[in-house]
């Protein structure tokens, strides 16, 4: 990184705070940032929009209000108030963390970033809002609105896939940090604000950003080249059947035992090439069965697109446990790329 880089990078922190403190939005965990309320919203933040996630957040946190609980929570209850999040390694690793900290810590988080990162499902970016935002820690965290606002702001060309860009960003970052407490928490979630509300992906609003005066994408009329993303690669298609099977006992569902969402709940599924929709539940020893309908819908994960076809099949007897619908509907979770199917049932019911 240039030594120009560097001194735009050190004239961010004062005006940037101000804009903030003025202009930040009500958010549930910024009303008592205790470092498991940022913990938690820090995780679900991850690839999820802040909109989606307020509701999530409130209902987890009414239902698990400390990490103690966390710890002790079902598995099941636990999926439940997850679902419809996705990537749901995300909530194992925070269970698995929460019960690490009950055993060592006490049941709170260290504020140490080296042990922070020591933790299950916390890497650099995570440990650096946690002990920024609520330990008050001179110690900054990258995300993608960082990356883009800090680009734009410094003409940066560097891929943002680039590690060591990124490492020597959030050093110089950290570095001029203001003094340990409220004003780096406050520094932290600037610079996050500036990028949701401000400095937007694709319509920046530079007019009313607080630092268009050292911002040199604005300056040049460039800010549209940056940041600057690496092509993204292809997603593999997969041809997937879902089958709704219901039975007099209510609906088969069963834990997938590999591939994507494994360990998951799901309406018995298979990934298909040449297979018919009666060889795979021959395959699972239903012979005897009558359609009742099918429907096409496509469900993206972060590396596979799946084109699924589901079907709703009745037949007397599965192989696998059934369940009530209701009780499907209320306690037991399914992740979306299988609760769509769902949609069948409710056309008709
Ligand atoms: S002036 Fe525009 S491009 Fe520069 S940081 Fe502000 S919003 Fe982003």
């Amino acid at each position: 990184m240039k030594e120009r880089e560097k001194e735009i990078i050190r004239q961010i922190p004062a005006p940037l705070l101000l804009w903030y403190r003025a202009n930040k939005r009500k958010l549930p965990w910024r009303d008592d940032p205790t470092p498991y309320h940022i913990w938690l919203s820090e995780i679900m933040l991850q690839q999820t929009r802040v909109e989606a996630v307020k509701e999530y957040y409130t209902r987890f946190i009414n239902a698990l209000p400390t990490i103690e609980d966390l710890a002790n929570c079902k598995e099941e209850e636990l999926l439940k108030l997850w679902e419809g999040l996705g990537y749901y390694s995300r909530v194992r690793n925070l269970q698995r963390t929460a019960k690490t900290l009950v055993l060592e810590f006490n049941g709170e988080l260290p504020s140490d970033i080296t042990l922070l990162k020591k933790l299950s499902g916390i890497g650099e970016y995570t440990a650096g809002a946690i002990a920024s935002i609520a330990f008050g820690k001179r110690t900054s965290a990258v995300d993608g609105n960082v990356l883009r606002v800090i680009t734009r702001l410094t003409e940066n060309p560097t891929p943002i896939s680039d590690t060591a860009y990124k490492k020597e960003l959030q050093e110089t970052l950290s570095s001029v940090y203001p003094n340990e407490g409220k004003d780096c928490a406050d520094f932290t979630q600037s610079i996050f604000e500036l990028g949701a509300l401000v400095c937007k992906p694709q319509t920046p609003d530079c007019g009313n950003c607080p630092l268009k005066d050292i911002c040199q994408s604005y300056q040049k009329g460039t800010q549209k080249k940056y940041p600057v993303i690496p092509p993204k690669k292809e997603k593999r298609i997969e041809q997937v059947f879902v089958f709704l099977l219901q039975t007099p006992n209510g609906f088969a569902i069963r834990r997938r035992e590999q591939g994507v969402l494994k360990g998951m709940n799901e309406f018995p599924s298979k990934v298909v090439f040449d297979e018919t929709p009666k060889s795979v539940l021959n395959e699972w020893g239903v012979y005897e069965f009558t359609e009742l309908k099918r429907k096409n819908y496509v469900h993206i994960f972060t590396h596979i697109r799946w084109n699924i076809t589901c079907f709703w099949v009745y037949t007397d007897e599965v192989p696998f446990d059934t369940y009530d619908l209701d009780e499907i509907k209320e306690s037991i979770s399914i992740p979306t790329a299988f609760r769509q199917c769902m949609e069948l049932i409710n056309e008709k019911v």
